[in-house]
């Protein structure tokens, strides 16, 4: 043991981090390299949701941020919240008013089981900030990604619950990793107003790029 044990650890940690490929731009031997680092600044947007809830994104859902929120959703790399909560604190602090509560979008069960963590609190986590799970999903969506718009909005309506643990009138954010045509924020809203609760505003870690209404997309996207 001994010494002999923290080299084979240190070793370990070698190969991994040599095993391991840049998720932005496929660099060899880097968990995240210093230029597709630089991409995850946040440069925040705002859009609006069908029902007029304004989202506040960190980042533009395209290029490095993208293939970097894929990997920690459909790939395991937990490493990368660390950075990607970085970009979402910035948009947390300067958007969520104080006495708000952060509310994250909830985790379908199949996701959970899948990937054995809920993104948007992971994030909220790795952010520094703290979440309360107060939306339960009720019943089962199908996948978002293969939906147009309306569909989308059918998929996701009624679909939610809140849970009465805070109390009525409280402001609260609601939190998402990725928002495409906000209808997912939509019905959480709708959620938290059936109990009583005043959503404010939507905070994400990244918005679709086709639908910047209010700015346009940042260049180094
Ligand atoms: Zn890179």
């Amino acid at each position: 043991m001994g010494w002999r044990w923290a080299v084979l650890v240190a070793l370990e940690a070698l190969a991994l981090l040599l095993a391991s490929v840049c998720p932005g731009c496929d660099r060899a031997g880097t968990l995240l390299c210093e230029e597709c680092r630089g991409r995850l600044i946040a440069d925040p947007i705002e859009v609006r949701t069908p029902g007029g809830l304004p989202v506040h994104a960190a980042l533009v859902y395209e290029g490095v941020p993208a293939r970097s929120i894929r990997r920690v959703k459909e790939e395991g790399a937990t490493m990368l919240a660390r950075p990607l909560g970085r970009a979402l604190s910035d948009v947390l602090a300067a958007r969520v008013p104080a006495g708000a509560v952060l509310v994250p979008v909830p985790t379908g069960r199949g996701a959970y089981r899948r990937r054995g963590y809920r993104v948007p609190e992971l994030l909220i986590r790795r952010a520094g900030f703290r979440a309360e799970r107060v939306l339960r999903q009720t019943r089962r969506t199908r996948d978002q990604r293969e939906l147009d718009r309306d569909e989308r909005a059918r998929n996701v309506a009624g679909s939610m619950r809140a849970i009465g643990a805070l109390h009525t009138g409280r402001e609260v954010v609601i939190v998402d990793d990725v928002v495409t045509t906000g209808a997912t924020i939509d019905e959480a809203a709708r959620a938290l107003r059936a109990v009583g609760l005043r959503p404010i505003c939507a905070v994400a870690l990244a918005a679709t790029p086709d639908r910047h209404d209010t700015r346009k997309l940042s260049v180094n996207g």
